[in-house]
């Protein structure tokens, strides 16, 4: 089974020696937030991960949940842990302290949520949900919807759900048929189904509350047409506290291939009473709020998989033996070498850590812009922090996710046959990491949504608010003789970016095909790219401390961007040339061909 020890090393290079955290404490709001104190906070959340939440990993994917007459249970272990996990104040970390939270930067959040991640994906789906209940009705709740339902959430007493999906519909959600009739008294009642809703049913908290997506009567029809309430499953009482249950109920939970300790609910509103968010018709906007949030920490799930399935092939393959070094015997003294003495396996076992760490920097480095947009003083920084983070969304969702599934799937492969039975652990992985490519809008969508809207917005704003510091930083990194072997072959890949670009906006126009045909491929070349911008920069750090008193972290890092550079990187020619292919070997075939 493998074990989990936070990478604190790794998070505390990303965020103070690559991002700078510590200038944090310096923006209005976070004061508090100093290095020390973000530190503490990072060794605790590990040690809760590995404590806590990883010795019920296992085990939860075992046994699952249970459902009986509209009642869930989570497996043995997860309420125990969760009123640890309240006790230690971890619902509120990145929360407004006006209603109890601690009032950290997200960056520090998304750190948290990468090691809980890591340890017990299953588990993080309900923090996970409630925190983007609380970013919805923090950003578009009336007063009197957040003094009800923030500070519960907060203190995570009461948990969040997000209900989109129908039946018929989880990309399209303009197909949407849940209905809410006004109330003579203001408030709603909703009629409809929801499916594939996580945490719509549990025994974790005192109450659930579900952001719901539905249609007014005189609503327009498509995406213009929906509303988002919010439905409690007991209503609140006059002194705030769970009152009358509400006609929100379980009618099923799904038996799916992954994350099986977190519950997947069919929902039935039968009337259940409900309050508007926002403006009526206006609920794809307020989704969207909890739509991005929660992308980004899609994106934090993808990561954390992939650190486990590191961590534990890593384990593996130092103890495996079998075979001897090509180059003879490593340790003679051995029956045979271990595996990490192999070319191909350290080929996996690098391909992982690469991307993990890269993936890391990035995400995190997203984590910081988003907390600028919100805090920084100045109004202009805000807007490039903001831009930067609405172009990166969709490839920090999309690649973080493919990379979690990749790297379990490679995991599994270090470990041989052992890796395909249930008791180590590693193929619960990769089922566990299969759903972040689907939710949250599939990693197709992202793809549409990064050629589709990203790139024109503002005639072409977003993307300058990447390409001008990568490109000026590439160029001036090539002029350092030592830097320059990470920044050339960055600039190459830079190049074809920039060149497919001009190639989709021009393609893209002519024809709506194109981009549609392209999308995939290009995101991952972006992601490429902006996974260079990291490693680069990293590098760059690693050769000026290397000389100092953890000489081999740095050179540790240096050899992973090597590794980068010359094994994964390249890549970036073949996504060109298949991207610029154009779309006409995809659309030729009539359905009925197929
Ligand atoms: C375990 C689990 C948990 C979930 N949790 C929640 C939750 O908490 N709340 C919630 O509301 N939903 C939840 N979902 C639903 C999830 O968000 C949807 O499954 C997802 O959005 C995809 O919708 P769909 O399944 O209807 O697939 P479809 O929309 O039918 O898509 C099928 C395929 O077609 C592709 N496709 C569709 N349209 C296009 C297009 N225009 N261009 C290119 N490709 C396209 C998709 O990428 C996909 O590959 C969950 C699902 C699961 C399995």
């Amino acid at each position: 089974m493998p074990t989990y020890t936070a990478p604190l090393d790794d998070i505390r290079f990303v965020l103070f020696d690559l991002l700078k955290a510590d200038q944090l404490a310096e923006l209005p709001g976070f004061a508090d937030a100093t290095q020390d104190v973000v530190e503490a906070v990072l060794e605790e959340a590990g040690k809760f991960a590995a404590n806590e939440l990883q010795p019920i990993n296992h085990p939860g994917d075992e046994e699952g949940c249970h459902y009986e007459n509209g009642t869930v249970t989570t497996p043995k272990g997860f309420k125990e842990a969760y009123a640890k996990f309240i006790e230690g104040g971890w619902p509120g970390l990145p929360c407004d302290p006006e209603f109890g939270g601690q009032g950290l930067p997200k960056v520090i959040n998304f750190a948290v949520e990468e090691m809980i991640c890591s340890a017990n994906l299953s588990f993080g789906m309900y923090p996970g949900l409630s925190n983007g209940a609380y970013n919805a009705l923090a950003l578009h709740g009336t007063p009197e919807q957040k003094a009800t339902y923030l500070p519960k959430l907060v203190s995570g007493t009461w948990s969040g759900t997000m209900c989109l999906t129908e039946p018929h519909c989880g990309t399209d959600l303009g197909l949407i048929k849940t209905k809410a009739e006004p109330d003579q008294d203001g408030s709603y009642k909703i009629t409809g189904t929801k499916i594939f809703i996580s945490a719509g049913e549990h025994d974790l908290t005192d109450n659930i509350i579900h952001l719901v997506l539905a249609r007014l009567p005189d609503a327009p029809a498509g995406i213009r047409g929906i509303s988002l309430f919010v439905c409690p499953k007991f209503i609140p009482n006059t002194s705030g506290e769970a009152g009358p249950r509400n006609a929100a109920r379980c009618g099923s939970i799904e038996h799916k291939m992954g994350i099986k300790a977190s519950a997947t609910c069919v929902m039935n509103f039968d009337g259940a009473t409900a309050w508007l968010v926002g403006q009526p018709n206006k609920g794809m906007s307020a989704m969207f709020t909890m739509m991005n949030a929660a992308r980004l920490a899609v994106g934090m799930q993808g990561l954390g998989i992939a650190e486990a399935a590191y961590q534990g092939a890593v384990a593996y393959a130092k103890d495996r033996l079998q075979m001897r070094s090509l180059s003879g015997a490593k340790f003679p003294e051995k029956a045979a070498d271990p595996i990490i003495v192999h070319p191909d396996v350290r080929r996996m076992l690098l391909t992982m850590r690469a991307l993990t760490e890269g993936c890391r920097a990035l995400s995190y480095w997203v984590g910081m812009e988003l907390d600028i947009s919100h805090h920084h003083p100045d109004e202009k920084r805000r807007q490039e922090a903001d831009d930067l983070v609405a172009l990166l969304t969709p490839i920090v969702k999309s690649f973080l996710t493919d990379h979690g599934f990749n790297a379990a799937n490679l995991g599994v492969q270090v470990f041989g046959g052992h890796g395909y039975i249930r008791e180590w652990g590693m193929e619960q992985l990769i089922r566990d990491a299969r759903i972040t490519q689907i939710y949250e809008g599939t990693n197709g969508i992202q793809g549409l949504d990064l050629v589709g809207r990203k790139l024109s917005l503002g005639m072409g704003r977003l993307l300058r608010r990447f390409f001008h510091p990568a490109g000026a930083y590439f160029e001036a990194a090539a002029e350092k003789p030592e830097v320059a072997e990470f920044a050339l072959p960055s600039m190459k890949a830079f190049a074809k970016l920039q060149q497919a670009t001009a190639w989709l906006a021009q393609a893209g126009l002519k024809n709506p095909e194109e981009a549609g045909a392209a999308a995939t491929d290009y995101l991952r070349l972006f992601a490429l790219v902006a996974l260079a911008y990291m490693w680069c920069r990293m590098a760059e750090i690693a050769l000026e401390k290397k000389s100092g008193d953890k000489a081999q972290f740095y050179e540790t890092k240096l050899a992973c961007a090597r590794f980068f550079m010359t094994r994964l990187l390249p890549e970036s020619n073949t996504l060109f040339t298949t991207l610029t292919s154009g779309s006409q070997t995809l659309m030729a075939l009539p359905a009925e061909a197929f």
